[in-house]
């Protein structure tokens, strides 16, 4: 069994390593991005120029010093962002370029892949991969009770009749689904979990638990717009796993969830060794949505 500190390791290596077209893609569609919203700024003072002139000599260099200005802080911003990714160190302005990130970049990342051809699942995903990164970066340790791990409802196992969204409880760890497991997990690091069917629920109970971090499973849509929703909250996105398509009985790497864990918990206690198939439906200590133990 390894100790919390040489799991974090692991963990940060195992980040680092993966994913590295993920973040070439990210880092090229940036780059796009922000030199298209440079041209057009640009053009927002060439157009004007000569109408400009006739006002007030001086107007158009005055509009020409604010759009140089406007273009610097965009250059600023986009190459901050991308020295923050390839040297995988925090830096001073780390929060804000998350926010920029979503904001600002995502939304033109999008449009320019679409340009481009690049699936939108595919610029999804190396936002993800770079805003877990951002989040390593600023985000800082946690009790269990700041700590969310929200699932989504496809995540249960589509013939179980139980209801979970208000309740998780009513769980009756059979084990045909990861909700089993996830609720050991919840019990053995004092976090709250919670079941959401969409984003109205998502948010309702973001308001409700108050989480200072939450750990999302989702596909890369439902994720991404999650992380910007929820935003300024930190948000570490793990990718379910979809065996049988999407929406329906989909997985989730449960050493991947814990390991996060690891990752953001103040004091964790040591891993409980996944994978955790012995962990039958043994009785135990009920985990409450609501109702987070402190680690
Ligand atoms: S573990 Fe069993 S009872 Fe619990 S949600 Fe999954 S299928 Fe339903």
């Amino acid at each position: 069994m390894t100790g919390p500190d040489s799991s974090l390791a692991a963990f940060d290596r195992d980040d680092q390593s993966a994913g590295a077209a993920r973040k070439r893609l990210f880092i090229g569609l940036i780059t796009g991005a922000s030199a298209l919203l440079s041209l057009l700024l640009l053009a927002l003072w060439v157009v004007p120029f000569v109408g400009l002139n006739a006002l007030h000599p001086a107007a158009p260099w005055v509009l020409g010093l604010l759009v140089a200005a406007a273009i610097g802080l965009v250059g600023w911003a986009s190459l901050g962002l991308v020295l923050n990714i390839l040297l995988g160190r925090s830096l001073p302005f780390s929060r804000r370029l998350r926010g920029l990130t979503i904001k600002l970049f995502l939304p033109l990342m999008v449009l320019l892949g679409k340009a481009l051809g690049i699936s939108k699942e595919r610029v999804r995903s190396s936002f993800i991969k770079v805003n877990n990164e951002l989040v390593q970066h600023e985000a800082g340790r946690y009790t269990g009770k700041d700590i969310l791990l929200l699932m989504p409802h496809c995540l249960q196992n589509s013939r179980c009749d139980m209801r979970l969204t208000y309740d998780i409880n009513n769980c009756k760890r059979c084990g045909k689904c990861p909700i089993r497991d996830l609720l050991a997990l919840t019990e053995h690091y004092g976090v709250h979990l919670a079941i959401a069917t969409g984003g109205t629920i998502a948010r309702r109970i973001v308001v409700q638990l108050r989480p200072r971090l939450i750990i999302a499973v989702a596909c890369e849509r439902d994720l991404s717009s999650g992380i910007q929703d929820t935003y300024p909250l930190p948000v570490f996105g793990v990718l379910n796993e979809r065996p049988h398509g999407p929406c329906l009985d989909t997985g989730v790497s449960l050493p991947l969830v814990e390991r996060a864990l690891q990752r953001f918990l103040a004091d964790p206690p040591a891993p409980r060794g996944l994978p955790m198939a012995s962990e039958a439906a043994a009785p135990g200590p009920q985990a409450r949505p609501g109702a987070g133990q402190g680690a």
